[in-house]
């Protein structure tokens, strides 16, 4: 799923609970279980907006960063302030292992080799395929309910 969407199990989660390393391997757990359900993040190759799969992942990341910007402001401002470092915890854990993954793929850094098959595979559990407009109108939902979560609590 897309970093925002994860950032918000993240702080959803973070924001229930006191111990932050608790915060960060909850959030570091919800990534895996999001990443298993089928989410279309694949379907960005076929975008047809950009014209090479570099340009794609580019765009597609810098848009995901720009909507994580726009609405973590929105948790943190909504949030109380004792809350603030179980959501900070919560968000590091959860985008922790596709930062993992990023490295990988931008190193092939040989000792994470055994990471990315084990990322990769939590993709496959299931084998239902969502397109990219589908795979948003899951996420998107999702996004809403987890910031509704974040905002009422
Ligand atoms: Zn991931």
């Amino acid at each position: 799923m897309y970093i925002t969407v994860h950032a918000a199990a993240g702080a959803a989660i973070g924001q229930f609970v006191d111990e932050p390393w608790i915060a960060f391997l909850l959030g570091f757990v919800s990534h895996f279980v999001l990443d298993a359900i089928p989410h279309g993040d694949e379907g960005i190759v076929k975008w047809k907006l950009f014209k090479t799969t570099r340009r794609r992942i580019m765009a597609a990341a810098i848009l995901d960063f720009a909507s994580l910007m726009a609405v973590s402001v929105l948790w943190i401002v909504y949030s109380d302030l004792p809350q603030l470092t179980g959501i900070f915890y919560g968000i590091a854990g959860a985008i922790l292992p596709d930062a993992l993954w990023g490295f990988h793929e931008l190193t092939g850094a040989p000792f994470l080799n055994w990471y990315r098959n084990l990322h990769a595979s939590t993709h496959k559990i299931f084998k239902i395929r969502l397109n990219l407009k589908q795979g948003f109108m899951l996420q998107i939902p999702v996004l809403v309910i987890l910031t509704l979560i974040i905002l009422i609590f």
